[in-house]
């Protein structure tokens, strides 16, 4: 597959806002490549002055969808980025990109082991664009999306990955909520711990392929958790977003 490195000029084609913290990107690119679900982009931006600033941010949308990508981005108050990306960049603008980068945290709807995807707040993004790609596809494995948000309006993608889960193709969600429920809420509610991994994962079998990412806390405590629930670690893949601080594991 072809990695296409040099750095582009995309446009931004759509924005989407999805909770009030966080936003989905549709970038059109002159030179796109298809990508494997849970490969990021670098995005630049360059000052008038020269100065330039430079994040990465995974592609939430599938490989199956030609010519565009998704990306959604949480707002850091402080950031030096993504606040620029919510409240400035606007359709018709452009943006300078490149990739798909990354080889380790990806998967590919042509395996039939039973996957295991969790993640904390915008820790769901390569999570989506892996759920998405196994809808483009068709694949049937088993396979359970646990996913913790602080609140219910925190939640990403809810009507979609409620969509998904209905389709009867072996895909269920459980979502966690660490800070506040609305009444009636039937899910768990505490961050991610030993008894809910096992709850989630124990169905899926010992040859589980797992992905976790989200901030470093919550990586860090699911992986672990899973070894001890007997998961070889060699069949768990992590990513961390940034520091352990806020984001949405607890
Ligand atoms: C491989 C990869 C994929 C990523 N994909 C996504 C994605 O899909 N969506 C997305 O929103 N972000 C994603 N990120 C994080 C993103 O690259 C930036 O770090 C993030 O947008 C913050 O950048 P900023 O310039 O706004 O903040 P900065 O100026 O870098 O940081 C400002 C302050 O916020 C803190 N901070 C930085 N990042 C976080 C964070 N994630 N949580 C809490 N505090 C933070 C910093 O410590 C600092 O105090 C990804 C990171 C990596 C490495």
């Amino acid at each position: 597959m072809r990695q296409s490195l040099d750095w582009q000029i995309a446009a931004v084609k759509a924005v989407r806002p999805e909770t009030r913290r966080v936003r989905t990107l549709t970038l059109a690119l002159p030179n796109w490549a298809p990508h494997r679900a849970g490969q990021h982009y670098d995005l630049r931006l360059t000052a008038e002055d020269g100065y330039q600033a430079q994040r990465s941010y995974s592609i939430a949308s599938e490989p199956e969808r030609a010519g565009e990508i998704d990306l959604t981005v949480e707002k850091i108050d402080d950031g030096e980025v993504s606040p620029y990306l919510h409240d400035v960049l606007a359709p018709g603008d452009q943006v300078e990109v490149r990739g798909p980068i990354g080889g380790y945290f990806v998967w590919e709807a042509g395996r039939s082991e039973s996957l295991l995807l969790i993640g904390g707040g915008s820790g769901v993004v390569p999570l989506m664009s892996m759920l998405r790609h196994r809808a483009a596809a068709g694949a049937k494995a088993p396979t359970r999306l646990l996913y913790s948000s602080r609140t219910f309006d925190d939640i990403i993608y809810y009507h979609e990955l409620e969509r998904l889960s209905q389709a009867g193709d072996g895909l269920e969600v459980f979502h966690t909520l660490t800070r506040a429920r609305p009444d009636g809420w039937r899910g768990y509610a505490r961050r991610i711990d030993q008894a809910m991994l096992g709850e989630v994962a124990r169905p899926l079998g010992r040859a589980v392929q797992v992905y976790i990412c989200g901030p470093t806390l919550l990586v860090e405590a699911a992986a672990d958790g899973l070894v001890q629930l007997g998961v070889p670690a060699s069949q768990i893949r992590t990513e961390r977003f940034g520091p352990s601080g806020p984001a949405a594991g607890g």
